[in-house]
């Protein structure tokens, strides 16, 4: 990457660690065995395997044969939401989830839901993209066989209430599912406190590499693997298992997780004085999200009506600042965010939304530059022709 580049994407990928790298290395070159092997190739592979399950159980707090290796956070999604759903025999079974979740979730419920034995119901969300615990409560029935909300937002960062929904589902045998893909880096994950029966995670969100998820799932919670194949991960996720990159998330989360409340209160430092300079330096602007119930580093605005997201990421690259809108633009064409809709912004200023998200690796210099160039950019945008 050009050293001038400032990156404000760290919610949309990070960099892999030297330290994770390192520690994959031996995977790819010379212990290179597939870990269903009974040789001693296959064996130590097998060995490094359970060594990252640990890992990740112990910062869970679980037990590890309740984690499952998978390829991303979209698969871990797939394989809960789905696997949970196809072990119900009940005539008729009903989901529950938001409308702000990723589409990882959300895409697979709503596909789910066009069969005529499965009902949705979609919990609003309040101005700030939060649901209320008591709603989703509210909405169970019976035949509630799955409750699926993100534990963090990844267009504006806003929390969700996890431990409270978790306690009150205590009580209902429908499983509770998180995305915690945004969340891994830089929230407690513990499973018992958050209450929660099946949860994601994505290592390239936390500097492990892309291509690498997890799943988290309680024992005795029923599933029936939505892939046929071979039987590893205890017959729930088939397919030879990719050594190196599990290795690499066990130690991506072990790290982060370790530093994770020195590094978020720099975050939390840096955010702010970030939100503070944009709020200050380009009229119009607005925070989108919760004010304090948010990621540490996330910070994500709508700039103003007339403004559009790739114009302003282009023209923000091009004065050496990485950011992103949050929202999906397919080849050029503009789309408002799902997630912004469900908050109740009018379309044309939901197609003005920025997102910056800070991590580690930047500087206080980095985030006064960006305070400096980005009304420069918004104002040249603005400018009439
Ligand atoms: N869930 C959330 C909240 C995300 O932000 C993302 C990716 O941005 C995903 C799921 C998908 O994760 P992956 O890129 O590992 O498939």
């Amino acid at each position: 990457m050009d050293v001038e580049t400032i990156y404000l994407d760290h919610s949309a990928t990070t960099a892999v660690e030297p330290s994770v790298i390192e520690a994959m290395i031996p995977y790819l070159k010379g212990n290179y065995g597939n870990p269903s092997s009974v040789h001693l190739l296959g064996q130590r592979a097998h060995h490094a395997v359970e060594e990252s399950r640990r890992t990740v159980a112990a910062i869970l707090g679980c037990r590890p044969r309740e984690i499952v290796f998978t390829s991303c956070g979209t698969e871990s999604d797939n394989l809960a939401i789905r696997g949970i759903v196809a072990a119900s025999d009940l005539p008729r079974r009903h989901l529950i989830t938001t409308p702000v979740e990723h589409k990882a979730v959300l895409e697979t419920m709503t596909q789910l839901a066009t069969s005529p034995e499965i009902d949705l119901t979609v919990v609003p969300v309040d101005r700030y993209g939060q649901v209320r615990a008591a709603d989703v409560a509210a909405a169970l029935r019976p035949e509630t066989v799955l409750v699926s909300v993100m534990y963090a937002n990844n267009e504006v960062g806003t929390r969700q209430p996890i431990a409270e929904i978790g306690a009150l589902l205590a009580n209902h045998p429908a499983a509770f599912h998180v995305d915690a893909v945004q969340a891994g880096g830089y929230l407690p994950l513990n499973v018992e406190t958050l209450g929660v029966d099946a949860m994601a995670l994505s290592g390239h969100k936390f500097h492990a590499p892309k291509g690498v998820g997890v799943l988290y799932l309680r024992g005795g919670t029923a599933y029936r693997s939505p892939m046929t194949g071979a039987s590893q991960e205890r017959n729930r996720r088939a397919g030879t298992l990719n050594v190196a990159f599990i290795v690499a998330i066990g130690a991506a989360l072990a790290m982060v997780q370790s530093e994770r409340e020195t590094k978020n209160t720099r975050l939390r430092h840096l955010r702010d004085r970030l939100i503070q300079g944009v709020l200050a330096g380009v009229p119009g602007a607005a925070l989108t999200g919760h004010p304090t119930d948010r990621l540490p580093g996330h910070a994500s605005f709508v700039m103003g009506e007339g403004l559009e997201a790739d114009g302003m990421l282009l023209s923000l690259d091009m004065a050496g600042i990485a950011a992103s809108s949050g929202s999906a633009c397919t080849s050029g064409e503009a789309r408002t965010s799902h997630v912004l809709d469900a908050m109740g912004y009018p379309p044309l200023l939901g197609l003005s939304a920025l997102r910056l998200t800070l991590g580690d690796d930047n500087s206080e210099d980095e985030i006064v530059r960006a305070i400096e160039q980005i009304p420069i950019v918004i104002g040249r945008l603005r400018a009439p022709a």
